[in-house]
């Protein structure tokens, strides 16, 4: 019988990046971010495996696959407990964008090294007066002579320091007023006017955060990305893919929690049997192990949708599917802290810093009641507050 869901090719995939995955595991993250660096020797050697560009096109040195196999490479880390947040990024958004709507020369110059892991590229989208709504983006970009000026601030904007260039999201000057009319500009993070400055937060990840101030970053024409008219479905091709890849994220990180909490379940004992014997701890766990079952399902079913190149099913579903996946990783990581008791809350045991990490699933890049709103508009065609 053919597989009903997953390949051999990518059962395959996934089988050897959880083979990567486990020879870095949990200690070597917690390592470097104690160390203050970044997981450099993972991502290099994800990159020369193929793995960091497997959904980029062969012609430009990528894997010829799609966001199917970007997510088990994804989960599979995290669910190793090493997961690498900037694959949501750089190939994920930023690829995808170049390699669909980027020219001839943008694909030349910046696939390969995304894909084989020797440039990163960061996305930009967020601000500050703006936050879930989008449309509300002042960051703008004006022409002068052939050249761009783009002008404006950016927040919580991931990997900056380790970043070759930002993909930044900013409007054209005679769009300013009504519904966003957005376009993307390739920035390289040492051009003049561009300043970054670190956010404290208070997460246990290598990947920073950071706010942007544009001032006036002057931008050769070929910075734009695509057409400037283009703007929402450019976009928007970039976006399911970052939603897919953030429930792949959070689907990695609850079965790694989950993963913990079993084997802690099985072995400790306080009465007569194992903790995993009472049905207090059992089912929880159980159903955890359901909901992030069913949260794959979605995820596998968006990305399918999406690399089929169907944007519009594939928003709803990449929707549903971060949703589900932020609440099944928060649910899951809770309930895995609560199973190892007071060793739950050390350090010792690493899961403690998992509760704000699984946050971070349920705010980004869309968050939970942005979703909720999406799903009742345009699913259910309920009316609108705001
Ligand atoms: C770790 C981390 C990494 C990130 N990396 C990036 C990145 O690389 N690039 C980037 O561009 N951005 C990034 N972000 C930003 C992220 O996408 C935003 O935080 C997110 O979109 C929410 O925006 P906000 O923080 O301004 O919240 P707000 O929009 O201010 O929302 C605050 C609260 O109000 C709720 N709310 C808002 N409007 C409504 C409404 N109409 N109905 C009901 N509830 C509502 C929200 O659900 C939320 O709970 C990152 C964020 C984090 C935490």
């Amino acid at each position: 019988m053919p597989p009903v869901i997953e390949s051999e090719e990518q059962s395959d995939l996934r089988a050897a990046v959880a083979a990567l995955g486990k020879r870095y595991g949990r200690d070597y993250i917690t390592r470097t971010v104690a160390e203050g660096r970044h997981p450099t020797e993972l991502w290099s050697d994800a990159g020369k495996l193929g793995y960091l560009g497997v959904n980029l096109p062969e012609a430009y040195g990528g894997g010829g696959g799609g966001v199917t196999e970007l997510s088990i490479v994804l989960e599979e880390l995290g669910a190793a407990g090493s997961p690498l947040l900037m694959l949501v990024v750089s190939p994920a958004i930023c690829g995808t964008v170049i390699a669909r709507f980027g020219t001839e020369e943008q694909k030349r110059t910046w696939l390969p090294g995304i894909a084989d892991g020797t440039r990163t590229m960061a996305f930009g989208i967020t601000e500050p007066d703006a936050g879930s709504n989008s449309h509300r983006i002042t960051t703008t970009a004006r022409r002068d002579g052939d050249d761009w000026l783009l002008t404006g601030r950016k927040v919580f904007i991931s990997g900056v320091d380790i970043a070759d260039a930002v993909l930044i999201v900013g409007r054209t000057e005679d769009a300013r007023t009504g519904r966003l009319k957005p376009c993307l500009f390739i920035v390289p993070p040492d051009a003049e006017g561009f300043q970054r400055h670190p956010i404290d937060m208070e997460l246990n990840a290598a990947e920073k955060q950071f706010e942007l101030v544009l001032d006036d970053v002057r931008l050769p024409a070929d910075a734009l990305v695509g057409d400037e008219d283009a703007g929402l479905l450019q976009l928007f091709a970039g976006l399911n893919p970052e939603r897919i890849m953030t429930a792949a994220f959070a689907i990695g990180m609850g079965r790694y929690a989950l993963g913990r909490a079993l084997e802690y379940a099985r072995e400790r004992t306080v009465w007569k049997a194992p903790i995993g014997a009472h049905q207090a701890i059992a089912h929880p766990l159980a159903r955890a192990h359901i909901d992030l079952e069913l949260a794959r399902l979605m995820m596998q079913k968006a990305a399918h949708l999406y690399d089929a190149g169907d944007d519009i099913g594939a928003g709803e579903a990449a929707n549903m599917a971060k949703y589900a996946a932020g609440e099944a990783c928060v649910n899951a990581v809770d309930q895995a802290v609560h199973t190892l008791g007071g060793n739950g809350l050390t350090r010792e045991y690493g899961l403690a810093s998992l509760i704000t990490a699984a946050r971070v699933a349920r705010i980004a890049p869309v968050s939970r009641e942005m979703i909720l709103n999406y799903v009742s508009h345009q699913s259910l065609g309920l009316p609108k507050s705001y």
